[in-house]
């Protein structure tokens, strides 16, 4: 039997990541894969979404050429090359890690792992063959996948889920989207773009219900203008799929609505996949659909543990990665400081943009800060006016007492590469008037930050 001192279950963000690290401080490492290396974030996730997305926004400048002084014939798409586009680069990336096991000399293992008594993981390949591994340490990092609700069954077809919606053969006339967390905004944003006609139902009163409520308020004002509809306070009660198309009755604050579509798309939060793997014959203790772990990922039973979707905290790319270095760095026995979950940057890559890290102001007011709020609109950025991108602003929040910057929410085009500036500044404790003493390069989107900062000290200079 080969024996390994690490060995991780999943290759997501989360999964390889941590392999790499592990073999970095000198452990024999080898990660196990059911699927494609790179797990849902580069095959079925962040980086496809992104590429649809970036279809979308071309598309988009193409269709809007004459504010630019360009002239075009006639802006056209071409959907099944988009879709293909966007599986290239999953495909691309997914072969990006593959190098990058091999470059760290750790043993890819394929087929599906379960978790067994005496520290072994026990392989069973597409031949249907089960060999078993032993490592002195054991991660679970096998992720989840699209969440389906009783009453809104996916069957791949009319009713589908985030995978399904990425490689459409056909782009639908019309579609129904249900929930507005980034995912169902992505989606809503790039199908709209297409030439779909999309509906967005959220149940709760807020579409991107995390996010401050300024934030989301311009963000529903946004999707309207971009000819979406949006219902929210509403939710689908029940789908059916027996016509040529899905007729859904919606429960609204007024009553009940049908709606009728092509194709419903459900994204309304993830499932992990933690069925079959081990856990109730290991005793490994989960809850509300996670396992449960400390605050350096290790289960209630030694030498396993677990991190990234599987674990509670954000299901994100990057808390999966930050989750796994933390987790062997432990092991290794480095004098390492639990993840500080309060400053994890959250993006979503609709048009436009939004990025946010820290407190919204409710939450801010809710623990008894008292605040001093700043706020920059790029209508007055001159970077955003020549982009013909003046939609959106930044907030930012301060603590009036000591100057602790408590949040950064932003909306507008490429806030999602904005928005480090933020988790590096709070991270190091940075203060409203240090922002506002760093020299920020002009003509720049990220000039905002600093004009929202000085607007919370009544400094600001452009409005
Ligand atoms: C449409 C969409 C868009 C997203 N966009 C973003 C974004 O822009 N930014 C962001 O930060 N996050 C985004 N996310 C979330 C992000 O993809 C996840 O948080 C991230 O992939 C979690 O990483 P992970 O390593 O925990 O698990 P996963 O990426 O889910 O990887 C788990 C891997 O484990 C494998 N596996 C499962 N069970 C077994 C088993 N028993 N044996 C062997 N292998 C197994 C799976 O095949 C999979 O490859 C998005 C998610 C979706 C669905």
């Amino acid at each position: 039997m080969s024996k390994y001192d690490i060995i991780v279950l999943g290759s997501g963000p989360g999964g390889y990541v941590t392999a790499i690290r592990a073999s970095q401080l000198g452990f024999k490492t080898a990660i196990v894969e059911k699927e494609s290396l790179g797990g849902v974030c580069l095959n079925w996730g962040c980086i496809p979404t992104k590429a649809l997305l970036k279809s979308a926004e071309v598309f988009d400048y193409l269709k809007h050429a004459e504010d630019y002084g360009l002239s075009l014939e006639k802006a056209d798409k071409d959907f099944s090359k988009v879709i293909k586009r966007s599986r290239d680069v999953a495909a691309g990336m997914s072969k990006g890690v593959q190098f990058l096991m091999k470059k760290n000399k750790i043993d890819v293992i394929e087929g599906f792992g379960k978790l067994k008594s005496g520290k072994k993981v026990a392989v069973t390949d597409k031949d249907d063959k089960t060999k078993e591994y032993q490592a002195d340490n054991i991660i679970v990092a096998t992720g989840a996948r699209s969440r389906e609700l009783p009453n809104l069954k996916q069957d791949g077809k009319k009713v589908i889920g985030y995978r399904e919606a990425m490689s459409l053969e056909k782009q639908p006339k019309s579609m129904i989207v249900v929930g507005s967390g980034a995912i169902g905004v992505e989606f809503a944003h790039f199908y709209n773009a297409m030439g779909t006609d999309v509906t967005v139902v959220e149940f709760l009163p807020n579409v991107v219900p995390l996010e401050d409520e300024e934030i989301s308020k311009q963000f529903e004002r946004s999707l309207k203008k971009a000819g979406i509809k949006v219902m929210t306070n509403s939710s689908v009660e029940s789908v059916d799929t027996s016509g040529k198309t899905v007729k859904a009755k919606v429960k609204t604050k007024k009553g009940e609505e049908t709606l009728e579509a092509d194709i419903v798309l459900s994204a309304v939060g993830i499932k992990t996949n933690i069925e079959n793997i081990g856990l109730e014959d290991l005793k490994i203790k989960t809850d509300k659909d996670k396992i449960v772990v400390d605050d350096f990922y290790k289960t209630n039973v030694d030498g396993i543990y677990a991190i990234g979707d599987v674990v509670h905290g954000p299901a994100l790319a990057h808390v999966a990665s930050a989750e796994g270095i933390l987790c062997v760095e432990k092991i290794k026995g480095m004098d390492v400081e639990p993840l500080d979950y309060g400053n994890i940057p959250g993006c979503t890559y609709a048009t436009p943009e939004i990025a946010s890290v820290g407190m919204t102001e409710k939450q801010a007011k809710e623990a008894g800060y008292e605040l001093k709020v700043g706020k920059f609109p790029f209508s007055a950025s001159g970077k955003a006016k020549a982009a013909g991108k003046s939609e959106g602003f930044v907030k930012v929040i301060f603590d009036a007492k000591y100057g602790e910057w408590l949040g950064c929410h932003m909306i507008g085009a490429g806030v999602t590469d904005m928005i480090a500036e933020a988790v590096l500044g709070r991270k190091l404790e940075t203060t409203g008037h240090e922002v506002l003493k760093a020299v920020h390069p002009h003509p720049t989107m990220s000039e905002a930050v600093m004009e929202a900062v000085a607007a919370a000290y009544d400094e600001v200079i452009h409005i």
